[in-house]
């Protein structure tokens, strides 16, 4: 039972000959495959093949490698968000003044095709060594304003759980490093690696958090539900991001369908990602209209709670920044702010007045009507 999820791993589809058997392409069509697999890592879970319904629909999207990905754009780059050039030590991102990113594991229990870290996922060698692990603790140590690590790669949850507790617990000897994240696609991929052991090993680390990887409701089944369900249960909040990919998720309906599936297994939607400008990942691009059409269909019409927050991440390197659409706010100036509802409706809110801080709070100057302020 504990080692189920070794047993998944094996029997995932790695080669391409896998997808003439499994999932009835034609040799012709495999073949063609082949150089794209060995440049771009497959591999298919048993649970994530099962949720396939149909050639093309929103998980073969998702994990089924095409032609497409080998076809030049001069848009888009390898590391288009220079992560190597925040790299402190290998292994570790510092890019925020109070957080830091740590790739623990180039290895995934599925290879998504639109992967913003493809040039590193899938070959070999790129699972963090102890020695890594004291170099990446001396370097956190050192620097007392990280007070938040995000464990990332690659999947950090395919590492075995010695390794993973190895990590934890050389960073639980920091005190300034207050908590720990773990981003993470494996409870919806390889559900069987949500063991009862390591829900147990994981509590022991608090205050842990994780942030899940979702992009459809197809892929919200009851074994996902349950393997979220025992990390709920050992107290870890969740969270989820979505990547905006075109046929997959692009539509308003799709996505509010997600959010509620989340919300219904104790998952609390967190970043929605424009597509990030990868090499090979072009064909899912959509434009940013799109994810803003999403927010106006989310926003007012449904729980607050199941609203991410839509981001790009600056190509170059400059961090996520967050979008919303325009015209929910109108305008604001020293007066007032106007503002939009969600059934196009304006309202407006006066400011506060710009009353500096030396006025007591009982001067009647603090209550100089609206007219005379500056605009
Ligand atoms: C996304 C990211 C983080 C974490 O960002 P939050 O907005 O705090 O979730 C930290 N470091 C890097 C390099 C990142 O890309
Ligand atoms: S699970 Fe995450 S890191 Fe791994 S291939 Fe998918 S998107 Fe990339």
């Amino acid at each position: 039972m504990t080692d189920q999820w070794k047993y998944d791993l094996r029997d995932s589809l790695e080669a391409t000959e896998d997808l003439i058997e499994r999932l009835g392409l034609s040799t012709r069509e495999a073949d063609r495959l082949r150089e794209v697999v060995t440049r771009y890592p497959m591999r298919i879970t048993p649970h994530v093949l099962k949720t396939i319904r149909y050639q093309g629909d929103p998980i073969w999207l998702q994990v089924v490698p095409t032609t497409e990905e080998m076809e030049p754009d001069y848009e888009m780059q390898d590391d288009p968000l220079n992560e190597e050039g925040d790299m402190v030590v290998p292994h570790l991102v510092h890019r925020y003044p109070d957080r830091a990113l740590l790739f623990v594991t180039n290895q995934c229990p599925v290879y998504c095709r639109f992967c913003t870290r493809k040039r590193f996922v899938g070959s070999p060698g790129g699972t963090i060594t102890p020695e890594a692990i004291e170099v990446v603790a001396d370097y956190i140590r050192s620097h007392s304003e990280i007070r938040d690590i995000i464990f990332s790669g690659g999947d950090p949850l395919l590492l075995v759980d010695s390794l993973l507790e190895r990590i934890l617990s050389a960073l639980r000897t920091i005190p300034h490093l207050e908590i720990i994240r773990i981003g993470s696609r494996v409870p919806g991929t390889l559900p069987s690696r949500i063991t009862p052991e390591l829900c147990a090993m994981l509590k022991t680390y608090h205050p842990l958090y994780m942030n899940l990887h979702f992009n459809h409701p197809d892929e919200i089944t009851p074994e996902v539900a349950e393997a979220c369900g025992r990390l709920a249960d050992a107290g870890i909040p969740l969270g989820s991001q979505t990547v905006l990919l075109k046929g997959v998720n692009d539509n308003p309906d799709t996505m509010k369908r997600l959010m509620h599936a989340l919300l219904k297994i104790r998952v609390k939607p967190y970043y929605l990602y424009q597509a990030d400008l990868v090499t090979g990942t072009h064909q899912f691009r959509t434009p940013v209209e799109t994810g803003l059409n999403i927010l106006r269909a989310l926003h007012g019409h449904t729980s607050g709670m199941a609203i991410p927050r839509y981001v790009i991440d600056a190509p170059g390197g400059g961090g996520k920044i967050t979008v919303v659409p325009p015209e929910f706010v109108l305008e604001i100036n020293a007066r007032e702010v106007i503002l939009k509802n969600y059934e196009d409706q304006v309202y407006r809110y006066p400011q506060v007045e710009a009353v500096p801080d030396a006025v007591p709070a009982d001067d009647p100057a603090r209550l100089t009507p609206l007219q005379r302020l500056p605009s």
